[in-house]
Parts: structure tokens; sequence; C-alpha cells
């Protein structure tokens, strides 16, 4: 068996305490054995050091700071061979001698620890026929005075277990421990019976997750789930966590996600003599306080402010699971499907929408699931236009749990878009019909400027924009003015006359052209000034 194994029912668990234990001691098994010889020979074990106490740091697992030491016993037997807590607690218990185990681990390690810098705390394991001895604390007390080390920074572990005969004694032992200033911890929680009542019968200082629910939680989403429980649990009370049996980089990751503060484990360290320990103190530095500071960032702190966010976005936003099922929306994205979200809530896409935006949706959310990265799509719902931001949802450990969508209606935008598309060309139409246009001519009569229109083609060559004008006029129509306006040259008299000019689609528009000459001080002409407009302006014409 390995030296740490965890085969510590025994100790823990009162179902379990009953049944026959063949252990040995000293390499050979107590069977046999008288009980007076047994008896001495645990004694002499714990008098004379060989049962000593292993310092198995608990750190911030964040930070990686020392936060205290849990003492676990260790038994050297002769030849240096090692026996396991669980084979022997159970013995001293049964001979009466636990008391005297923990005064000996108290005894020692407080000694040793007392000089060492930091405020880092010391947690003892206390079995559970030792909180039905009232006198428990005072000798707790004395103990801890006598090896000079500060009661504040004493802490006591007890298993579930241990609270399940004669439940009043073993309180009211807490109680006055508490009232001394002694931190009680509940050791593996979650493995016993009726957990959280206890929780409410006693205000319990820390909460040690189980290693069960721990070691391997990174592969395993039922562990990361009651993990993750237990978390919220003690955030929610303001009970410090603490997660047992840490071995991998990932699930420390893990955790910490899940804001656990305190992690205990071989990925920390295992438990060591003093001299390690005090390494480790001088390594590992101490925080400020033995624990990090509680931030109230307790699961019901977050469900309001999740929910005041949700409800005050301006956002559609919605929450699906796996089986694109409405876990949670918000008033906006209910809205949108024409419901209430009590009436969506719990309700699969299939149940709420309809073809063609069902199967739509239904192909973006798969693509979704399938996709770390979805890009933003447009759908219409009941004739309302709305970007849908898809993402997928992913827990601590990488399982996908669901999708995120944020839905925002773009009915009005893409109404102004729409209504510039048709303006643009309305007012394209509109100066096609009714053009003013600016023109002028040297005074030989050569039209030498002609001002563009929304029409024309950007950047064209004057000559080029002068010839398509030619080029619009009524054939019919060009010689006669050409000729009418060389002929009224020389009376240096405003010019006037009429001519149809092409439209796209065949059409022609009867235009009136007119001229001022500008005139030098001498009277003789510098420019002829026109201007060419529409002579009906009727647009329905
Ligand atoms: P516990 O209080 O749950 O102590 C944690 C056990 O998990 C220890 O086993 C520890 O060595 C082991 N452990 C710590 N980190 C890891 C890890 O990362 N992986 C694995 N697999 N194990 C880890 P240990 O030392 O064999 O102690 C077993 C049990 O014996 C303890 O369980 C505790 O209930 C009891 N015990 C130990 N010392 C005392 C004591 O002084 N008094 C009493 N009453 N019980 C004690
Ligand atoms: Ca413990
Ligand atoms: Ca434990």
């Amino acid at each position: 068996m390995a030296i740490y194994g965890k085969q510590k029912a025994i100790a823990t668990n009162p179902a379990k305490a009953n049944r026959t234990v063949n252990f040995s001691v000293e390499g050979r098994s107590t069977r046999g054995f008288s009980n007076n010889y047994i008896k001495a020979r645990l004694k002499s074990a714990i008098s004379n050091g060989n049962i000593w106490p292993a310092f198995q740091p608990i750190v911030s697992i964040d930070s990686g700071h020392l936060a205290g030491f849990e003492i676990l016993a260790r038994w050297t037997a002769s030849g240096g061979r090692n026996i396991p807590p669980d084979h022997f607690i159970p013995l001293l218990e049964k001979h009466n001698l636990i008391d005297d185990l923990t005064k000996a681990l108290i005894r020692s390690s407080c000694a040793q620890a007392r000089d060492w810098p930091g405020t880092f705390f010391i947690a003892f394991n206390i079995s559970p026929c030792q909180l039905l001895h009232e006198e428990m604390p005072d000798w707790l007390m004395a103990e801890e005075v006598r090896a000079g080390f500060p009661l504040n920074r004493l802490q006591i572990e007890v298993t579930e277990g241990s609270l399940h005969s004669q439940e009043e004694t073993a309180y009211a032992t807490l109680r006055k421990l508490d009232s001394l200033g002694v931190k009680v911890s509940i050791d593996d929680f979650g493995t016993g019976y009726s957990s959280l009542a206890r929780l409410e019968a006693f205000p319990f200082r820390k909460l040690k997750i189980d290693a069960r629910f721990v070691r391997g939680l990174d592969r395993d989403a039922g562990k990361r789930r009651i993990a993750a429980a237990i978390i919220g649990l003690g955030q929610s009370l303001g009970i410090t966590v603490v997660a047992e049996g840490v071995e991998s980089e990932k699930e420390a990751s893990i955790l910490s996600d899940l804001g656990c503060p305190l992690g205990q484990g071989w990925l920390f360290g295992a438990g060591v003599p003093a001299h390690e320990a005090r390494e480790m103190v001088d390594g590992l530095g101490t925080p400020h306080t033995d624990t990090p500071p509680l931030l109230d960032a307790s699961p019901f702190q977050q469900l309001h402010q999740l929910r005041s966010l949700y409800q005050q976005s301006p956002a559609g936003l919605c929450f699906l699971d796996v089986n694109l099922r409405h876990v949670r929306v918000n008033d906006l994205f209910a809205k949108m499907l024409g419901a209430s979200s009590f009436q969506i809530t719990g309700k699969t896409i299939d149940e709420v929408l309809s073809d063609p935006t069902l199967d739509q949706l239904r192909e973006i959310l798969n693509a979704a699931l399938k996709n770390d990265h979805t890009p933003t799509q447009e759908v219409v719902i009941a004739e309302r236009d709305y970007q849908v931001f898809v993402q997928k949802v992913v827990d601590v450990g990488g399982d996908v749990i669901g999708l995120s969508l944020v839905t925002v209606d773009v009915t009005e935008q893409k109404h102004i878009i729409r209504k510039l598309h048709l303006s643009d060309a309305h007012f394209r139409h509109l100066a096609e019909v009714s053009p003013t246009i600016a023109w002028a001519a040297r005074p030989d009569g050569t039209v030498d400027y002609i001002s563009p229109l929304a029409t024309d083609i950007e950047g064209e060559a004057m000559q080029k924009r002068i010839d398509r004008w030619y080029s619009k006029m009524h054939t019919d129509d060009l010689a006669r003015v050409r000729a009418e306006w060389l002929a009224w040259l020389p009376s240096v008299r405003p010019f006037s006359t009429t001519f149809r000019m092409a439209q796209t689609g065949g059409n022609y528009l009867l235009m009136r052209s007119r001229a001022h000459p500008q005139l030098d001080e001498n009277g003789a002409v510098i420019r002829w000034n026109g201007m060419i407009s529409p002579l009906i302006v009727d647009e329905g014409a």
C-alpha cells in the first residue's frame, strides 16, 4: 500500500469503523498480541517520536503562495518502514490514545513552526471521538499556549462522519473551539451524509473538497460540476474552499477558473518533515492573510449581476444548450420571437420558430457548434431584420455546453439605407428629367463650357462633355439652333431658343436655352453666359 494511499475511511467513516482491521505494527500482525502489549507499543511510538508530524502545504491556487500546513501523522517503524495513518489511527482511537497523538503532534509541530516567518496556519486532523470530550478545547488550547503558537493560526479538520453520533456534544465542542478563535474546517466535503445540514448547524470556516471530486476533474465533466457547485456553495456562504488531492497543473488551472482559492496536493507538495517545511516557508512566501481576500463572487451575486445585465442589454441575448433548447433569454430576444421569455425558456428552436427562418437558423447554429468562430449572420423574423452573432460556449474543461446568441434589430438601419438608395435613384431621375445646365461661349460663339450633371461621368474632359451634349440634341434642331446662334451674335443682345433633348429611353424633352452677353467697358463681348432648362417642368408628363 502506498504511504499516501487514501484508504482512510476507517478513521473517518463510522459506517466502516467496526470492520475488523488486519493491520500490522512494526512489521508484525497485531493479531495474537495482547491489548496491553499493543497499547504499550503505540504509546512508546508516540512518546519516542516514531510517530511524527508531516507538514503538507496548502497554497493559494492562483499565486502559489503558502497559506498553511495540514499536519499528517507519520509512523516510521523500525527499519525505516512507514505505517500509513489509516492503519494506526483506528488503533489509537481504540486504545484511547488519539488525544495523546494530537497533543504530541501539536507540541512537536507548533514548537518548531513558532519561529518561522509568516502568518501561515497549521491544521490538525481531529478524530470523531475526540469531539465527544468537552474538555478537549481546553487541553488543545493549553498545548497551543505551551508550544507558543498563536491560537488564531490554529485550525482543526473534522470529517462530516465525525458529526454523525452524539451530534449535540460534538457541536458544543466545535462551538467552544470556534469561540477560542480556532478555525474549524469540514474535511472530505461531499462524501459524508447530509453535508448541507452540517453547514447550517455550525459555522465552518473552511470547506475541503474531497480529492475524489478533484483528481481527474479536467477529464470528467461530472466531477467538474460537483467541484464547481461546492466552490459556489463556499462562496455563497463566505467559507474558504480548499481543493484536496490536486496532482496536476490542469486540475489546478480549472480549479482556479472555478474560483477555488486554496489547493492542497502533490502538485504543491506532499507531507514533509519540519525542516523541509521550513524551506517551503521561504520558497513559497506567505500572503498577508492565511486566505486570499474573499470577494463576493458568489453565484448568488453573479446571478443577480448577470440577470440585470441580461435584461438591460440593448441587444437580444439568449443561451441555448447543445440540443438547441432556450436555457435563458432576455425580454428583447423573446420579443423578437413575438413571445415572453417565460414562453420560450425550455423550448427548442423547433418549437418556437418556423421555416424558412427555422431552417436558416438551425444551419447557422449547427455550424457554430462545430466551429470556433461564426461570422455574423442576417436573419429575417416577422419582417424585421436582425444581425445574429453566435458564439460557442465551452466550460472550463473545454466541453461544449451550448451557444450564446446576441441579436441586434437592424430593421431601421436597413430602412434608412434602402431609402438612401431610393432617394439617390430619384435624384438621378429628377436630374435627368429636369436638368438645369450652365454654359458659356467665346465671343465668336464657340461653346467652351458646360456644367456637369449628376448623371455625368466624373472627371470627364470638357470637350467630351460638350460633344455629348450636342449628341443629345435632336439632329433636326442642332443645325437650326447653330444657325440661329451664329446669326444672333452680332446683335449683342440676350439670346433665346428652344430645342429637343434626348432622354434615356428614347423620349425627348423640350429645353430652352438662353444667353446674355458679358461686355467690356467699350461694349465689346467678352463672353456669352448661358443657361439651359426644361421648358415644361412637369415630372408626371
Ligand atoms: P485526510 O485528512 O483527508 O488527509 C489527506 C490525505 O491525502 C493524506 O493521506 C495525504 O497524504 C493524502 N494526499 C495529500 N495530497 C494528495 C495527492 O495529491 N494525491 C493523493 N493521492 N493523496 C494525497 P494520509 O497522510 O495517508 O492520511 C490519511 C488520513 O488519515 C487523513 O486523511 C486523515 O483523515 C487521517 N489522519 C492523518 N493524520 C491524522 C491525525 O493526526 N489525526 C487523525 N485523527 N487523523 C489523521
Ligand atoms: Ca484532513
Ligand atoms: Ca481530506
